[in-house]
């Protein structure tokens, strides 16, 4: 299988052809890091300095640039706007200063607690964003020391993803794969979603995007999703954690695996409305383990 055949198909399934295959593995492995370094050389010339920054501080990129990277290469048409970079607490100065000597200029800094911003549940502490010459760098600071943990109270389950210098990770890789989004139960905390969460979902809704709050809302379109409530790992019911089955962590590019402190495993549940009236239903909830 050659590159441009391999734009066609998910991160998920390069990645089984590249452990299935072992003779095909380095074509495999040099095209996710080709794809990811092409991804960051779009807002940084010195990408080895930006994989440095996040093995020291265990930053990660997540959004729409790591569901991108997702996604098959062919099937992505929307234009690459920002980099969402998310970055423990105790960092935010290292990550600032490293952007300046990159040529970004603070061009706005929102708390967390603003209406247009990201509301109360988020673990968000607050987002700065950075420019230089149109391109767009949003340094979103965790309230603790996690760098992923406000990733698991996004809007939906497509942007559950994050890579750094050594790894790609998705929450729901399968529901992903066919551009399918559980809406988070604990975005409804407030009893409705917000204008921010709405604006997002409608957005990759017009990207080709389906979106439900249970899994039951697709079976009547394939009968080969029906599941046991409460046990299939893309059940909003079921209790997850980052390092579960469930999720898909692929090793990108040779450098050894070097988990961050700030990338520890986080537990979380969608909740929300159960599947079916038998079960138990689960609150939302999310939090790192420590
Ligand atoms: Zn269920």
């Amino acid at each position: 299988m050659d590159p441009l055949s391999l734009a066609s198909i998910s991160l998920f399934d390069i990645a089984r052809f590249r452990d299935t295959y072992t003779a095909r593995s380095s074509i495999a492995s040099r095209y996710i890091e080709a794809r990811r370094d092409t991804l960051l050389t779009h807002f940084v010339d010195d990408i080895d300095s930006l994989k440095s920054l996040m093995d020291d501080t265990g930053a990660v990129i997540s959004g729409s640039l790591a569901l991108r990277l997702f996604l098959p290469e062919d099937a992505v048409q929307w234009p690459i706007n920002d980099m969402d970079l998310y970055v423990p607490n105790s960092s935010c100065a290292d990550v600032v200063t490293h952007f300046i000597r990159q040529g970004y200029q603070l061009s706005n800094q929102s708390p967390s607690s603003a209406p247009y911003a990201y509301g109360d549940m988020t673990q968000i502490e607050t987002v700065i964003t950075m420019i230089n010459s149109g391109k767009k760098v949003d340094i979103i600071i965790s309230k603790s020391s996690s760098s992923i943990l406000p990733i698991f109270f996004f809007h939906s389950t497509i942007v559950m993803n994050y890579f750094n210098s050594n790894t790609f990770f998705a929450a729901y890789p399968e529901l992903t794969k066919r551009k399918r989004g559980l809406i988070n139960g604990i975005r409804f905390a407030s009893g409705s979603l917000s204008d921010r969460s709405l604006s997002c979902l409608l957005k990759y809704t017009a990207r080709g995007f389906k979106f439900a709050r249970d899994l039951n809302s697709w079976e009547t379109e394939d009968a080969a999703d029906s599941h046991q409530c409460g046990e299939h790992f893309d059940c909003p019911q079921r209790l997850r954690t980052s390092v579960d089955r469930g999720c898909f962590t692929v090793k990108i590019g040779s450098s050894e695996d070097q988990r961050h402190e700030a990338t520890r495993p986080v537990a979380w549940c969608l909740g929300g409305s159960p599947c079916n009236i038998d079960t138990v239903e689960l609150p939302s909830l999310v939090f790192a383990v420590t």
